[in-house]
């Protein structure tokens, strides 16, 4: 058995936390001989309620789950944390404005990043599921964590793209590498099948699908996805958001496999063009437990046109979150 993981979720009493913690005290994310502490952090209306999911989590048995603790207090909640999960945040609210969502979840977020750069492991992994997941990550990393450490999820629409196009072409989702989503977890968000390649055959999917369908079908059905399960189901995609959470964590943590990389949010570094320091996503590898953007695409007129797009629209966000003097 490996040292013990010190693992915090934040909104454990939500819904994508309900799958989320039973996946990773499983080892899911760290592995079958990995034991995990879980440390729960709510705000204190809902402690009593994640109270009754840690005994759930008890009674569960879990070989791995070497603790669980819940908390309201943030120095608490991320003290020692070697990855951190953070999936509270405030709910847009019936014709709320986007200035005040940013607001509030500035008041979230900021002090979230400040405990854990105080109190967290110096290697800390956070990942942001709470929306809006790259801005709050911008506002998280801006508390001084070291560049790296802080991500946001773009992993499910990277796997919802991956879905549609196994669906349209018959490929299985196995076989498919290098799916790339761009930009914003936002409806702004870039959907790029350019490099997306059969690995059994080494054909490139945009020779076997129509532009037509690409442009009027896939890329708005994947940025719309989230309205359509909730349509269906009458709740939100609360359990293929934690797994996708377990995947971008676990392929942080062990690696990305040969030949293939992943959809990731991190602090740009200027590449394709984004601002320096924009939490954007980008094809992304794990390489020795670090994300690293993958170099050296090339970019055509349509797919600037889309990443530009998603660009400005992040570019709004950080503008309004800098007025209000959160970053
Ligand atoms: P969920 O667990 O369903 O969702 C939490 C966050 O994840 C929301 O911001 C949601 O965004 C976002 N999200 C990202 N991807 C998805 C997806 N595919 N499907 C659904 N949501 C997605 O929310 P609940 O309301 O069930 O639970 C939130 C919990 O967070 C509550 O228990 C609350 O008390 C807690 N909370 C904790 C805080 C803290 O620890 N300090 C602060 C604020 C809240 P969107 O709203 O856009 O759906």
């Amino acid at each position: 058995m490996n040292t013990p993981v010190t693992v915090t979720v934040t909104g454990a009493a939500g819904q994508i936390a309900y799958s989320l913690l039973f996946r990773i005290a499983a080892g899911g994310v760290f592995g079958p001989t990995t034991p995990v502490r879980l440390r729960l952090l709510e705000i204190p209306a809902a402690v009593r309620a994640a109270d009754g999911v840690a005994m759930e989590l008890f009674d569960a048995a879990f070989p791995l789950l070497a603790d669980v603790e819940v908390t309201d207090d943030p120095a608490v909640g991320f003290d020692g944390a070697d990855a951190a999960f953070l999936v509270g945040a405030k709910p847009r609210g019936k014709g709320a404005e986007r200035a005040e969502l940013l607001a509030d979840n500035g008041g979230i977020f900021g002090p979230q990043g400040r405990a854990i750069a105080g109190h967290a492991a110096d290697d800390v992994r956070v990942l942001v599921v709470g929306n809006p997941a790259n801005t709050n990550a911008s506002i998280v990393a801006a508390a001084g964590l070291p560049a790296g450490h802080v991500t946001a999820m773009t992993r499910l629409d990277h796997n919802r793209a991956l879905a549609q196009v196994s669906a349209a072409s018959g490929v299985p989702v196995a076989r498919l590498q290098r799916m790339t989503v761009w930009g914003n977890h936002s409806a702004t968000q870039f959907p790029d099948i350019a490099e997306l390649r059969d690995a059994a055959t080494g054909e490139r999917l945009a020779d076997r699908l129509s532009p037509e369908w690409v442009a009027d079908e896939f890329i708005p059905r994947v940025a719309r996805r989230g309205s359509e399960i909730i349509d269906v189901r009458g709740a939100s995609s609360a359990a293929s958001a934690a797994s996708a959470a377990v995947d971008h964590m676990h392929d942080w943590v062990h690696g990305t496999p040969e030949g293939d990389w992943v959809s990731v949010a991190l602090p740009s570094d200027g590449s394709y063009g984004v601002p320096e320091g924009l939490v954007s996503s980008f094809p992304c590898c794990s390489v020795d437990g670090e994300w690293e953007i993958v170099r050296g695409l090339e970019i055509g007129a349509d797919q600037r046109a889309r990443i530009d797009a998603t660009v400005a629209d992040l570019q709004a966000e950080a503008a309004t979150v800098r007025s209000l003097g959160l970053v």
